[in-house]
């Protein structure tokens, strides 16, 4: 799990934007996502982070 950047909590949910769609493979259409922090609530986009998946 990623950590929030400004509180370093790890209590972070992953979020789907389901009224933007970035890709669309086969006929599955893959959303934005992004996180919030349960901590501080600020959000995110992973993709401007490195990620492992
Ligand atoms: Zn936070």
């Amino acid at each position: 799990m990623p950590r929030c950047p400004k509180c370093g909590s790890t209590k972070v949910r992953k979020v789907e934007d389901k009224t933007k769609i970035v890709a669309v493979i086969g006929h599955t259409p893959r959303y934005k996502t992004y996180y919030i922090c349960g901590n501080c609530t600020y959000q995110w986009d992973p993709e401007e982070q490195k990620s492992t998946e």
